[in-house]
């Protein structure tokens, strides 16, 4: 067709309601509409990159003896209540007013129902089924254009196999087809959470693309392929180096006196010299953080570490817990547990709160003064620290994810009771 009768409404102007890149773009050169919040119509020149997209995962996913499905939009509520996921997507999924149905936001429930249906014999198995379909998610704020919204399409692939074996083998299959996938687009992608031994232990892969519009922060290392959300990421830095001689401890007058950078230019001091102090109620039990100068305490991180119950002790609790406001918190005096960063092992001549508004203490020694103290990891990763895995460094920036492959197990073939004779003759998931 020539493009004079091509159907391509441009616009001059950037539209007012768009904020990311991909959504301007993609609105200025007529390849979509808005037509509610988080519902696009694709004109015909978006359409046509859509489809083209969608024939090159489908080359891909053909290429591992993937078999195309079409599902159902539209499923029976019932099938979804066999695993509880009715209740676990919440308000996230659309549910039709006489409630006997849903709009599907995914489709585990669907294909483990056929293969409890039909694959009935270890001799039926491996089998990988796919589709390209469209999917509903009831997003509370869909933004972003395109990238979060309540209607889109989704290619998802589910595999069946007889064992743990079957399974690595499907997900390296998935592994190398969603990489082909990938280069034939074009994108610059890396992995989040991929092993670096050949069989991927992890039980998750994420494949991200760098992007300013993106909603999950990682830290990549360019040079290893080292790449983690920050909310989990680690770095090499180094720690405190401690002094040959540990001074005694004293104790300072620091009116006005409230953050690690007042205290550094009040007492002309570097902020590496410097614990900062951060209660936390653990089950109800206070516990002082102390981290290095202006490092901030992850709480991804801390949760991890501390298990169970974890919260910042609001600021009206502070005196009562440790006899100070914030900003002359410290740890020499406290009683309770104390958990120190990394950074901080064994330091010396540092100094931080004194338990006593507008007073800090400085030549705490962490051996001398806080014997029962603990460490662990509990930064956020900065961009040019080191990476934890070769001589380079990390760089922190946002990214979109653009697909994620999971080992599921037995997860939807127990709760759905998929089950299937093995070569022994007894039925197993
Ligand atoms: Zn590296």
């Amino acid at each position: 067709m020539r493009l004079s009768k091509y159907f391509v409404p441009t616009l001059k102007e950037v539209p007012n309601d768009a904020v990311v890149i991909s959504h301007i773009l993609m609105l200025r050169t007529g390849m979509v509409r808005m037509l509610s919040a988080g519902i696009y119509s694709f004109l015909p020149l978006g359409y046509k990159v859509m489809r083209k997209v969608s024939e090159i995962i489908r080359e891909e996913m053909d290429a591992i003896d993937g078999q195309e499905f079409h599902l159902p939009a539209l499923n029976p509520k019932e099938i979804w209540e066999e695993t509880g996921r009715v209740a676990a997507f919440g308000d996230t999924m659309f549910h039709l007013k006489n409630r006997e149905y849903v709009l599907a936001p995914t489709h585990e429930e669907i294909m483990t129902y056929h293969a409890r249906n039909v694959v009935k014999s270890y001799k039926d198995m491996p089998q990988i089924w796919y589709q390209i379909q469209t999917k509903f998610r009831n997003e509370s704020r869909p933004r972003s254009g395109v990238i979060r919204g309540r209607q889109f399409l989704m290619k998802d692939a589910y595999s069946f196999d007889t064992s743990w074996e079957g399974l690595d083998k499907s997900y390296e299959l998935h592994d190398s087809a969603y990489r082909k996938i990938f280069d034939r687009c074009g994108l610059k992608y890396f992995v989040v959470g991929a092993s670096s031994g050949a069989m991927g232990g992890t039980g998750s892969e994420e494949f991200m693309v760098k992007s300013a519009a993106g909603e999950d922060t990682v830290a990549y290392c360019e040079s290893c392929g080292y790449a983690a959300n920050v909310e989990v990421a680690a770095s090499r830095i180094d720690s405190v180096e401690r002094d040959a001689d540990s001074k005694t401890i004293y104790e300072i007058s620091t009116p006005n006196v409230h953050s690690i950078d007042e205290l550094c230019e009040f007492l002309k001091i570097d902020e590496i010299q410097c614990a900062k102090s951060r209660i936390y109620i653990h089950d109800e039990k206070p516990v002082l953080i102390l981290m290095l100068g202006n490092d901030e305490v992850n709480e991804t991180k801390l949760e991890k570490v501390l298990g169970g119950n974890v919260r910042p002790a609001h600021p009206e609790e502070l005196k009562d817990i440790s006899g100070a406001d914030a900003g002359s918190i410290g740890p020499v005096g406290f009683s309770g547990r104390i958990i120190a960063d990394n950074r901080l092992k064994n330091a010396n001549n540092m100094f931080s709160g004194a338990n006593k508004n507008d007073y800090h203490i400085g030549g705490i020694d962490f051996q001398r003064d806080i014997p029962t103290v603990e460490y662990a990891d509990f930064r956020t990763v900065k961009s040019g620290e080191g990476c934890p895995r070769c001589e380079k460094h990390l760089e922190v920036f946002p990214a979109i994810e653009l697909g994620h492959i999971f080992k599921l197990g037995t997860k939807y073939s127990d709760s759905m009771g998929a089950l299937f004779t093995d070569e022994k003759a007894k039925s197993t998931q």
